[in-house]
């Protein structure tokens, strides 16, 4: 069967439609109309159309572009992206943190992971300033479960997940990738409003409709936070069954010149409180 054929070639058959011997060409006209009419649906531009799908179904591994921030929740979020099948292109933002050592276990982390590829883009959100990350503003420290627990802190970095998201979509539509993995948590840092479950689906739907794959529909851009609702324990517990070494992990926002860990500020206390739940040691060293 033709399946770049049409209906006019079927005609070359001189058969007398009145005799039961047509029968079988009337089928075939059947057949083949039915093949035209797939073929309008799933070929496209004569070229078979490529989905994400199709991929999988082959058993190719399809590309997913992962945040890598090379913290504890990042380095978790791509060994469960990893795991799912997925090739890794990893994006690490140099946002102007305050230190460079979470961009090196950034680097780290991407090694452990075998990703396929590693950007490492350099855009200054501390320009703006207003934030303890970014600008000299003293970060909080030894803070309590309560206060922890209510308002934005000051290490908030104005629309920080929004623009990472946004480079991460960039990524991903250029690379041909239909997935995103972020590793917001809304658990520990409720208090972050890009980190709630809201913003994500709000995210994805923008995804959708401001790129060209989007709206043409050769993809479907999915945002993934698969740790959206776990505990840091539960993300500990996760990312140790799939073999992460979060020795090689940075999560403290304030770290000594040695690049050592104060274990006060809000990401260290969270950090080992979720060990301590988890019933493990924390493999990086403290000051
Ligand atoms: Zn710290």
């Amino acid at each position: 069967m033709d399946w770049e054929g049409d209906l006019t070639h079927v005609n070359v058959f001189t058969v007398d439609r009145g005799s039961s011997a047509y029968r079988p060409f009337q089928l075939f006209h059947l057949a083949e109309v039915l093949l035209l009419f797939l073929n309008q649906i799933f070929w496209h531009d004569g070229v078979f159309w490529e989905t994400p799908a199709t991929w999988r179904k082959n058993d190719m591994p399809l590309p997913a572009v992962v945040l890598l921030s090379g913290g504890l929740d990042s380095a978790t979020t791509a060994a469960i992206a990893k795991s799912e099948g997925f090739d890794l292109c990893a994006l690490t933002i140099d946002y102007g943190q305050r230190h460079r050592f979470e961009l090196e276990a950034a680097r780290r982390v991407a090694k452990m992971l075998d990703v396929v590829r590693h950007e490492v883009l350099r855009i200054d959100l501390g320009a703006f300033g207003a934030s303890a990350l970014t600008a000299a503003i003293e970060v909080p420290k030894d803070r309590g479960d309560e206060e922890m627990g209510h308002g934005i802190p000051v290490t908030y970095v104005p629309a920080r997940n929004t623009v990472m998201l946004s480079m991460a979509l960039a990524f991903a539509e250029a690379v041909g990738a239909a997935d995103i993995f972020i590793g917001v948590n809304a658990v520990d840092y409720s208090g972050y409003p890009d980190c709630r479950p809201e913003f994500i689906e709000a995210f994805e739907r923008t995804a959708n409709l401001a790129t060209k794959a989007g709206v043409e529909g050769t993809l479907k851009f999915v945002v993934h936070a698969p740790l959206i609702r776990l505990t840091k324990a539960e993300i500990i517990r996760r990312g140790t069954e799939l073999g992460v070494d979060y020795g090689l992990t940075h999560s403290c926002y304030d770290p000594g010149a040695d690049g050592l860990s104060c274990g006060h500020c809000d990401a260290c206390r969270l950090r080992l409180r979720g060990f301590a739940e988890a019933g493990q040691r924390d493999p990086i060293a403290y000051r």
